[in-house]
């Protein structure tokens, strides 16, 4: 594993398993994530489908200068100057139908989340958590990265409302889940001496039947990053086995932010909580940079690295040969940092995959 400290920019999901990875470093080796920068989450989009739906429209992913989601809008902004939109509701069929089981819409476990509600056009609402996250907002705003100012208290509201949409609805198709048999373990909150016990037991074949077998997987990758013999492989679709597992290893059932969480990760009563636990939030905007929403995020990357706070950032950029299409990378480069800044409403296997790269 590299020593060199990185931020991770990343989905809830993502943002939980590097939360586990960490805390269970004892059982999957730790990671290099030093600072943990979650977005905002409502859902997320399959890349295959969101192309075949756009294509069913006579749009081709490389006329799109710009994805937005607004006002409860699914918005593509052409190159030409057309705009597409639809509402969320009929996004249903580019839709990861994974996502439906998720409860966190703020990254709970970041030491930032940064995301659009709440905020005005062209701001960032950012929500500190932790006391590194902020120290790190602080510094940004006394030394001009970022200009902060607190929140409204409308947008508060907004935010809360949105969060608790998604809390409900989720949890309504999670328990029709369970009920007929497809167990969301992510939702049966233990204790941690709990915890060690049941995943203490399982290996690859269990995460199998228990996350990948049930649709509960978000191919986040930590599975494939933490196997300490390279026995996980994830094509775009899902993670395999490729060779026998490890006497004693249980790495990937401990990682995967869809198998058990203890109540030391997600307090217990979180989901009425509808923003998690926080310091304290605010409407945030960085003029430097063009991102997608205050170009926060990426100030915050900048000002990480020009203050060698962190030697690497993960970032998503775009696979060069396919527009939109997500890609990870880890950079050290200011330039890199300002390319990927927007937003890619799209999933491959993003999470890890920059770290396993360079394992
Ligand atoms: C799948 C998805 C769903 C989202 N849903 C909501 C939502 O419902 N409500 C809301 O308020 N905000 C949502 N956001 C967050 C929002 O789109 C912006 O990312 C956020 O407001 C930060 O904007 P910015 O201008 O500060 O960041 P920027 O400076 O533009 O930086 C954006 C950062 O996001 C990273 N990134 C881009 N695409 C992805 C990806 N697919 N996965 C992981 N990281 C990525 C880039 O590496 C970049 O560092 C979502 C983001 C994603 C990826
Ligand atoms: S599971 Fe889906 S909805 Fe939940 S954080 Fe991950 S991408 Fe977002
Ligand atoms: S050896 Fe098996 S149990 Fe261990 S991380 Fe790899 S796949 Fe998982
Ligand atoms: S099975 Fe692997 S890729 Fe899927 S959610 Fe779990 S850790 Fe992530």
């Amino acid at each position: 594993m590299s020593n060199k400290k990185t931020a991770m920019v990343g989905t809830p999901c993502q943002i939980l398993a590097a939360t586990k990875i960490n805390r269970y470093e004892e059982k999957t080796g730790g990671s290099p994530i030093d600072v943990k920068i979650g977005l905002f989450c409502m859902e997320n989009f399959s890349y295959q489908y969101l192309k075949r739906y756009l294509k069913s429209r006579d749009i081709e992913l490389f006329e799109v200068k710009e994805f937005r989601i607004e006002k409860g809008q699914f918005v593509a902004y052409l190159i030409d100057g057309n705009v597409f939109k639809i509402p969320i509701a009929e996004t249903e069929p580019f839709t990861r139908k994974n996502c439906h089981i998720c409860t966190d819409y703020t990254s709970d476990v970041s030491d930032i989340s940064v995301g659009s509600v709440g905020s005005p056009k062209y701001h960032s609402t950012v929500i500190v958590r932790s006391q590194k996250g902020k120290q790190i907002i602080d510094a940004c705003i006394a030394e001009g990265y970022i200009e902060a100012e607190a929140i409204s208290r409308k947008g508060q509201d907004l935010l809360e409302k949105i969060a608790n949409q998604k809390i409900s609805k989720n949890t309504r198709i999670y328990k029709k889940r369970e009920a007929i048999g497809r167990p969301v373990l992510s939702k049966r909150q233990i204790s941690e001496e709990e915890f060690y016990d049941e995943c203490g037991k399982c290996q690859f074949d269990n995460l199998q039947n228990d996350v990948i077998s049930v649709g509960s997987c978000v191919l986040c990758g930590a599975c494939e990053y933490v196997c300490p013999i390279d026995a996980v492989q994830i094509n775009n679709r899902k993670p395999v086995s490729v060779k026998e597992c490890e006497e004693d290893c249980h790495a990937c059932y401990f990682a995967c932010p869809r198998t058990f969480i203890s109540d030391a990760i997600y307090p217990e009563g979180i989901d009425e909580q509808p923003l998690g636990e926080y310091l304290e939030i605010y409407s945030v905007k960085a003029d430097s940079i063009m991102g997608q929403d205050g170009g926060v995020v990426s100030a915050i990357l900048v000002y990480l690295l020009e203050n060698n706070i962190v030697d690497e950032v993960s970032v998503v950029g775009e696979d060069k040969d396919a527009p939109w299409r997500p890609e990870s990378y880890l950079t050290s480069k200011i330039q890199d940092v300002i390319k990927a800044a927007g937003t890619k409403y799209s999933t491959t296997t993003i999470g890890f995959k920059a770290l396993t790269n360079k394992k």
